[in-house]
Order: C-alpha cells, then sequence, then structure tokens
C-alpha cells in the first residue's frame, strides 16, 4: 500500500532510515513535491543519492547530513540547516537557500546552477569544482570559505561578503558584485570579466594581483578620507594625468552608506582629454566640520608637503582658516615627542617641498607659524 502523501511522519522516518525505500515510494507519487516536509528534523542524516527534486524542505534541520548524489533541483531550501553538510556532486539546479545555513558544508562538483543563496550563510564552506552559473546570491556570506575553481557566470552577489576567503582559480563573468566584500581575503587566479565592482576595494585583497578582461564597472581604489573637505582638497591637488585639473562638480556623483563610512563616487570624463576619470572616497560620517579636515590621526591621502604648498596657497588668497587647518594638519605627522615630521610621512608629491627646506616641517618652526597666523 503507497504511504499517503499527507502521511508525513512516515516520510520523515523514512528519510532518517530507508533512503532507497524513501526514493522508490516517493518515485511513484504523481506529485511528491506536494509533501510538506518543512521544518522536518533530519540531523545527521545519510541521505546519499536522495531524490528530493523540487521538494518542500523550507526550515528543515539537514546539518551534518551526507547528501552526497543527492538530487535537490529545485528543491525548496529557505532557512534550511546545512551546517557541515556534505554536498558532494550534489543537484541542485534552481534550488532555493535563502538564508539557509550552509556554513562549513561541502560543495564539491555540485551543480548550483540557478539557485538562490540569497543572504545565505557559506562561511568557511568549501566550494570546488562546483557549477555556479546565474547564482543569485545577493548578501551572501562566503566568510573564511574556500572557492576553488569556479566560473561564477552571469551571477547575482552584490555586496556577498568574501571576508577572509581563499579564492583559488576563480573567474567573476557578467557578475554583479558591487559593494562586495574581500577584507583579508586571498586570490590565486582570480578574473574579473565585465563584471560591476563599484564599490569594491580590491585594495584589501591578498596574493596574486587579479586579472581584469572586458569592460569591468567601478574598478578602482578607494581613498580613505577623514572629510569632505579633505576630500574635495584631494580633487584640487590631484589633476587628471594630462594635466587638466579635476572638477567635481563637472563629474557624475553617486553616494550611499556603508556601515559607519558615506562612500562617495565621482565619474565622468575629463574635460581636457576625455579620458574617463573616477575617484571614489569613504568619509566618516561623523567626519569634522570645516574647516577643520581631519580628526587627530593623520590624513592618509594627502601627504605634509602637499598639506605646506596648500597652507600657503590660503594665505594668498586670504583664507586664514584654512592655511592654520593645513598647519595643524602637518603637526599630526610628528609622533608624540618628535621635533619634526618624520621623512617617512612623504609619500607624494610634498617629498619635493620637504627636500628644497626640510626644516620648514620642524615642529617649533610649524608651531611658530601657527602663532603668527592666530595673531590677528
Ligand atoms: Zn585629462
Amino acid at each position: 500500500m503507497p504511504i499517503s502523501p499527507k502521511d508525513r511522519v512516515t516520510w520523515i522516518r523514512l528519510l532518517r532510515t530507508d533512503v532507497e525505500d524513501f526514493n522508490r515510494e516517493w518515485g511513484q507519487l504523481p506529485a511528491p513535491q506536494g509533501i510538506d516536509l518543512t521544518g522536518a528534523d533530519l540531523r545527521g542524516a545519510d541521505l546519499k543519492g536522495v531524490e528530493l527534486v523540487g521538494a518542500n524542505l523550507a526550515g528543515a534541520n539537514l546539518e551534518g547530513c551526507q547528501l552526497d548524489q543527492a538530487s535537490l533541483s529545485r528543491a525548496d531550501l529557505t532557512r534550511a540547516r546545512l551546517r557541515g553538510a556534505n554536498l558532494f556532486a550534489t543537484l541542485a539546479e534552481g534550488a532555493d537557500f535563502t538564508e539557509a545555513d550552509l556554513s562549513e558544508a561541502n560543495i564539491e562538483v555540485a551543480n548550483l546552477n540557478e539557485s538562490t543563496v540569497e543572504r545565505a550563510r557559506l562561511d568557511r564552506a568549501t566550494i570546488d569544482a562546483s557549477s555556479v552559473q546565474r547564482l543569485k546570491g545577493a548578501r551572501a556570506s562566503f566568510a573564511g570559505a574556500t572557492l576553488e575553481k569556479l566560473a561564477f557566470l552571469g551571477c547575482k552577489l552584490s555586496e556577498a561578503d568574501f571576508e577572509g576567503a581563499t579564492l583559488d582559480n576563480v573567474e567573476f563573468w557578467d557578475t554583479e558584485l558591487a559593494r562586495a566584500k574581500f577584507t583579508g581575503a586571498t586570490a590565486r587566479g582570480l578574473t574579473f570579466e565585465r563584471s560591476d565592482l563599484t564599490g569594491v576595494n580590491l585594495g584589501e585583497l591578498r596574493g596574486d594581483e587579479p586579472t581584469f578582461v572586458g569592460e569591468n564597472t567601478g574598478v578602482g581604489v578607494r581613498l580613505r578620507a577623514r572629510s569632505v573637505a579633505e576630500e574635495h582638497l584631494y580633487m584640487a591637488l590631484h589633476p587628471c594625468a594630462c594635466g587638466h585639473p579635476v572638477a567635481p562638480g563637472s563629474l557624475g556623483h553617486s553616494l550611499w552608506f556603508e556601515g559607519n563610512d558615506n562612500i562617495s563616487v565621482f565619474q565622468g570624463k575629463c574635460a581636457g582629454c576625455q579620458r574617463t576619470l573616477r575617484l571614489e572616497f569613504a568619509v566618516p560620517a561623523d567626519a569634522p566640520q570645516p574647516p577643520r579636515l581631519g580628526g587627530a590621526a593623520p590624513s592618509q591621502i594627502i601627504d605634509p608637503g602637499e598639506f605646506y604648498l596648500e597652507s600657503d596657497r590660503a594665505i594668498l588668497r586670504g583664507d586664514v582658516a584654512r592655511a592654520i587647518a593645513c598647519l595643524e594638519e602637518i603637526l599630526k605627522f610628528i609622533p608624540p615627542g618628535g621635533g619634526e615630521v618624520p621623512a617617512s610621512a612623504f609619500t607624494g608629491r610634498g617629498a619635493e617641498v620637504r627636500s628644497k627646506s626640510p626644516l620648514r616641517f620642524e615642529r617649533e618652526l610649524l608651531e611658530a607659524r601657527l602663532g603668527a597666523y592666530h595673531t590677528p
């Protein structure tokens, strides 16, 4: 006598005890997908080769399960718990893993094409030589995961988190990766082709330099400014390679919030040479107000010599407040108890200013000058 599709208890017991029998019974049903397996407790079960195409397993507990060679295509696994599960050669095409926990899972030579892993956790999972075409995984977490021999093709991975992950021979083609995080990730043989990297800080990536093929969107270095005033000063100090000044007003501007930072992107064509310019800044949301250019820590994007030049220019145009702010910035580079700005602080064009007259960067002279500016 066939098991009734409504007999949930028997179906779950069969899954736990005899997968072959389950497959036989399941295969005889005209519409097996209708069986309610939501929230089923199948922890640690040996489900090798189980046939669960289109099954409703939302919220099921599959922690530590053997799911190798299982058929999970088009199954509903939203919020399912699959921590430490073995998905070796598992077929999960079009499966829905939204908000599922796949931490520490082994996903080797599996098929995840067209599947959804939005907001899913794949922390410390191993994903090796699996098919991941048209994967939908916005805000998925791959923190500490090992990703090997994968070609993400046409995937949606905006705001995905690859923090501390290892990426070995991974390719992203036509993939949305806007604001994805690669903090402390290590890459070898990483390729980006026609992908959207808007807001991605690839400077945080360790290992080999990635390969860029075709037009990738939003590739660039994120500059850490301490205030909007510093961001604008940076642009004033750094003309286009052709020498034409960069006018922020002539560029398109987008702004979004990320963590405690405002991310600010200026993009457009240089009025002088028509080349594409792109500048991306992170500015803390609680940045100090003008005329101050930053807090107590020294600038990471403008060097002391550049501040010195700007201070001179400010005096010439009668902007004493700006001149004072710039001198204060130079003093921030002097270590506590130190008498002068260390030579190592000059990283940009300011090195030339220093070589002309290193004396200008002694604390005593800087403070004397500051005192003079403060006296009306
Ligand atoms: Zn130019």
